[in-house]
């Protein structure tokens, strides 16, 4: 005796197209909060967002280590916050902090 899935089959072939099309746009909202997600800059160039790629990014104020200061950045496209690997000038910083 021969079954017939071809009903089933196509049923789940309809379920699978459209919950990998729900998964990409999972992927894309939650994408500023993955920590550990590859950087995207690498394969795209400088100045893009590191978490999408995205080229519009924001201004917006410094990040401080104890060598230096940083430029950080938020993505308008996903919203994800990153700051630049170039460092301001090290004296400029050092400067500041001894004049306030
Ligand atoms: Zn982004």
């Amino acid at each position: 005796m021969i079954v017939d899935y071809s009903d089933q089959i196509e049923e789940m072939e309809k379920y699978n197209v459209q919950d990998v099309l729900l998964l990409e746009k999972v992927y894309y909202k939650l994408l500023p909060w993955i920590n550990n997600h590859p950087n995207v800059a690498i394969y795209k160039g400088s100045n893009v967002c590191p978490t999408c790629g995205g080229t519009s990014l924001q201004r917006r104020g410094w990040a401080y280590t104890g060598l230096g200061k940083y430029q950080r950045f938020q993505c308008n496209t996903c919203g994800a916050w990153h700051r630049s690997q170039k460092s301001e000038k090290l004296e400029e910083h050092l400067t500041k902090d001894k004049n306030g």
